[in-house]
């Protein structure tokens, strides 16, 4: 089912779709949010299903010692739910047991009817009283119902919001799950500028909880946290608006933004950001010339779509066929948007037969999409890109820029060298 929406003046048209979608459940973003928390610990409580997903979808990353498993609760009526809570409460512990490293224990909910009548959030705080100081347990939402996979990163940092201290000196949070190499490069260049403190969501460990307030002003480094954006604005904190940091443009402008709320001089940012993009630049050379002109479909997936399409338009060259995304928060990406080439077709939500028919008839150079839709596509000979890719990869920031070029030139590579 489709409806055309008002074309937002002189930029891309928005449209929604509503039907069937394709998209992974939030459970997924455990497997990057893991290595991003190092003593925290995620249990799934969920079926079968969902240990399958999380084992497939970090099968290439088994550790010894993993941080993160699945306490199966299997089918029972409601009579059986306090043996639940009891049979939670022994998972728990005996976890705890065997892992006295963890401090910070998510309990993730799922989709099957059984979890969903679990309070996990009443588990969570009865379990918080009785292991704190020593251990914190939290519980948000991965069900596949209520959350696509980059929603998963969303709910979990929202649930560790209402956890941070208070504080009313001036500061600034960077928000977003970041690989630690960018988010060191990103401390560095906002330092350079003068900003400060500057401190990070999530943390690196259980222990180093930001403080919020009302003089907190915050700059999103992901495009996907709008339940995280609303939990810190309840406590008072402030979006600075910018475009997101993808490429060389993204990164100065999200760095020129967070200069101008801290009232850096535009000479500052020039000179601190000069060397960043000159490196950029470089590395963006080579991928330039394969990308430009090349046609890209982008299916929605990661929520990542409409800076990604930015990226790929302004500084790559290529031609937007079509920008899908799940969910389009006009807020948080209104500076996205605004730099999408005028008539840009973004496609809010999903009708997937719909959108695979467009595809399919547009043959684009290049489509960006789920796992579950790469592979019937490459078997009708069309070039494809998993977007889940975006997430696990380091892409923000100057130094990524060639890295987050390449994730488009090597397909577009592999099928010249096919053909070849
Ligand atoms: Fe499947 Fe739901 Fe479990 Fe995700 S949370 S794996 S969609 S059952």
């Amino acid at each position: 089912m489709t409806a055309l929406a008002s074309p937002v003046a002189c930029g891309p048209e928005i449209r929604f779709e509503r039907g069937q979608r394709a998209v992974f459940c939030g459970l997924t973003s455990i497997v990057w949010l893991h290595r991003k928390i190092q003593d925290a610990f995620f249990l799934v409580v969920g079926s079968r299903t969902c240990a399958h997903l999380i084992q497939s979808a970090a099968g290439v990353m088994i550790f010894a010692e993993p941080r993160f498993a699945t306490a199966i609760i299997e089918e029972r009526d409601l009579a059986g739910l306090a043996d639940a809570h009891e049979e939670l409460d022994r998972v728990v512990r005996r976890l705890l047991e065997r892992r006295p490293d963890i401090r910070l224990l998510f309990l993730v909910g799922s989709c099957p009817s059984e979890v969903i009548k679990l309070d996990l959030g009443r588990a969570a705080a009865r379990l918080s009283a009785d292991l704190a100081p020593a251990v914190r347990v939290l519980s948000y939402s991965g069900s596949g119902i209520e959350t696509t996979f980059t929603q998963g990163e969303d709910a979990c940092l929202a649930a560790l919001v209402p956890d941070l201290p208070r504080d009313e000196a001036a500061s600034l949070l960077v928000v977003g799950a970041l690989a630690d190499v960018v988010e060191d490069q990103f401390a560095r260049l906002l330092t350079d500028l003068g900003i400060g403190p500057v401190r990070f969501l999530p943390g690196r460990r259980a222990a180093e909880r930001a403080p919020v307030g009302p003089n907190t002003r915050y700059l999103l480094a992901q495009p996907f946290l709008t339940e995280t954006a609303r939990a810190l604005e309840e406590r008072g904190a402030v979006r600075i608006p910018a475009p997101f940091p993808l490429g060389a443009e993204g990164t100065t402008l999200w760095l020129a933004a967070a200069a101008r709320a801290f009232g850096v001089a535009p000479a500052r940012v020039v000179a601190v950001t000069e060397p960043g993009r000159a490196r950029a630049a470089r590395a963006l050379t080579a991928h330039r010339a394969r990308l430009a002109g090349k046609r890209v479909f982008l299916f929605p997936d990661s929520q990542l779509e409409v800076p990604l399409a930015r990226f790929l338009s302004r500084e790559m060259g290529a031609a937007l066929i079509e920008v899908g995304t799940p969910y389009l928060h006009r807020t948080h990406l209104a500076e996205d948007l605004a730099l999408l080439p005028d008539g840009t077709a973004v496609t809010e939500g999903q009708s997937l037969d719909d959108q695979l028919d467009r595809c399919r008839a547009a043959r684009p150079d290049l489509t960006v999409c789920g796992l579950g839709l790469a592979n019937p596509l490459e078997g009708e000979d069309l070039v494809t890109k998993w977007s889940i890719e975006l997430l696990f990869t380091p892409i923000q920031g100057y130094e990524q820029a060639g890295d987050l070029a390449g994730l488009f030139t090597r397909p577009l590579a592999r099928r010249a060298r096919l053909e070849a």
